[in-house]
């Protein structure tokens, strides 16, 4: 038994010296749909390579040039993808200060009689709520960093006068941005929060009233596109502005239009996400995942003309992060393309009553409420069973995404959906087939080097390259 090297409990014998048998790390050829090339993807370390299509079997030829150059750096690899899934402390906590909203949005995933009838916060409480934050921030943060404070939906200008009180009182302390939908935001409002710097994002799903009035709208379904509009007319050149568009059966064929509107009110960034259908609004104008890939793609393309066109770019936020996972994984902005997602682990929500829950789509649902932060501690209850159903999912532990190439660019979000529509923590989530479409063409995109116009100026500054082998 002199050449048998002492077997490590429960581990087969395998060497690992080949790709796809045994312990060798498993490299699969995809279809990105490209003339020239595929794509080669160890899913396990999120590694690729664009690999010319006669060249394939090159590369995946055991102990060939690939191979060793691989192998070599895999550890490095694995150990920065299980960082960013399992290494990371909350840093961000999105803060609803009030449960209520005056509009009534066909898709909302907070329940009505929530949005009707629900808390709001006093100025004082508000204050008082961050000030818990504060000292939970000071234990488990370097003393450099400024945590990130989002004023979120329902809708937190009805709660202004405690925002405001807030960001007065904590200005050096956290960075704070106000998710809104738009129509409560008067001159002063704006004044008060461009003039310190303060993150805007505002929601509209159309370039037109009777487009965007089918989704948002007002209890009495009265419009408010006109509101909206004229709000983004005046953060027009504010550079810390960003529109979120919600994409459903009722605006997909739009993307076009819609983008151009974006682009023309000077909006630096948006978001085209899809529904998430956690409710039976949402998933009664959910869109088939094949017709809003092919309207969402063509949008993308549409920017990067606008972009060629005018020199300015409107970055596809949620787009651009898939792309970023690829192309630099420790720079992704967004936090549900990863698994576990960055619900109860990279930040959490705080609703009007100061109950805790993993992330704002789980507000309302008790059986996702953590603890309170008023009256427990925010420690237990990101250990707490509820934020542990959220943070324990893995895209390992769930079909098809195990044996899917791209599971660590997808992450199989939104656990919220996966709860609400599939019926388990272990189901995939609405849009699946969304994102094998993102991630090929964003491989294609990086195979005719046209990836940096659809990312944020300097997203490659604080990158490294830990290996250097993206094509053959
Ligand atoms: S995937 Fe869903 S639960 Fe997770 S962070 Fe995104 S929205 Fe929140
Ligand atoms: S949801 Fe679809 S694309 Fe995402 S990891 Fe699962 S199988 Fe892959």
């Amino acid at each position: 038994m002199r050449n048998v090297k002492k077997q490590a409990a429960g581990r087969a014998s395998s060497r690992g010296l080949h790709f796809n048998t045994g312990n060798g790390p498993a490299m699969l050829p995809i279809d990105i749909g490209h003339p020239e090339y595929m794509g080669l993807i160890d899913p396990d370390a999120a590694f690729w390579s664009l690999v010319k299509k006669d060249r394939l079997a090159e590369a995946l030829t055991s102990g060939g040039t690939f191979m060793k150059q691989y192998l070599r750096r895999r550890e490095d690899l694995l150990a920065e993808i299980n960082a960013l899934r399992f290494g990371l402390a909350p840093s961000a906590v999105y803060f609803n200060p009030t449960d209520r909203c005056n509009l009534n949005c066909s898709y909302c995933y907070i329940p009505e009689s929530l949005r009707q009838r629900g808390k709001t916060m006093t100025p004082e409480r508000l204050v008082e709520a961050l000030k818990i934050l504060k000292r939970y921030f000071c234990r488990t943060l370097p003393k450099e960093a400024r945590p990130q404070i989002v004023f979120h939906g329902a809708e937190p200008m009805i709660a202004r006068e405690a925002v405001f009180a807030g960001i007065e009182a904590f200005a050096g302390d956290f960075r704070f941005g106000v998710q809104t939908n738009g129509t409560l935001f008067d001159d002063e409002a704006m004044a008060f929060l461009t003039s310190r710097g303060i993150g805007i994002g505002l929601s509209l799903d159309a370039h037109i009233d009777r487009i965007a009035t089918r989704t948002r709208s007002t209890w009495g379904r009265a419009s408010v596109f006109g509101k909206v509009v004229a709000a983004m007319e005046k953060l027009r050149d504010y550079p810390n502005f960003n529109v979120i568009c919600t994409v459903t059966r009722e605006n997909m064929r739009h993307l076009n239009a819609i983008v151009d509107f974006f682009h023309g009110l000077g909006a630096p960034v948006c978001m085209l996400n899809p529904v998430r259908c956690t409710r039976q609004g949402a998933r009664d104008i959910r869109p088939a995942d094949h017709q809003l890939s092919r309207y969402y793609l063509k949008a993308l393309e549409r920017t990067h003309e606008l972009y060629r066109e005018t020199g300015r770019k409107l970055i596809v936020a949620n787009f651009a992060n898939v792309l970023v996972s690829i192309v630099a994984p420790a720079a992704r902005r967004l936090m549900c393309d990863i698994s576990p997602c960055g619900g109860g682990r990279c930040f959490f929500a705080v609703s009007a009553s100061g109950d805790l829950f993993p992330c704002s789509e789980f507000v309302g649902t008790k059986a996702f409420r953590g603890g309170n932060l008023f009256t427990g501690s925010i420690e237990e209850a990101l250990e707490s069973e509820a934020f542990k159903r959220v943070t324990g999912r893995r895209v390992e532990d769930i079909a098809p995404c195990k044996r899917c190439a791209v599971r660590h660019f997808c992450g199989s979000p939104c656990p919220a959906e996966a709860h609400e529509m599939n019926g388990g923590m272990d189901r995939p989530g609405a849009f699946c087939e969304l994102y094998e479409d993102q991630v090929r063409y964003a491989l294609r995109l990086i195979a005719d080097g046209r990836h940096d116009a659809f990312l944020w100026e300097g997203w490659d500054k604080e990158t490294t390259t830990t290996i250097d082998i993206t094509s053959l």
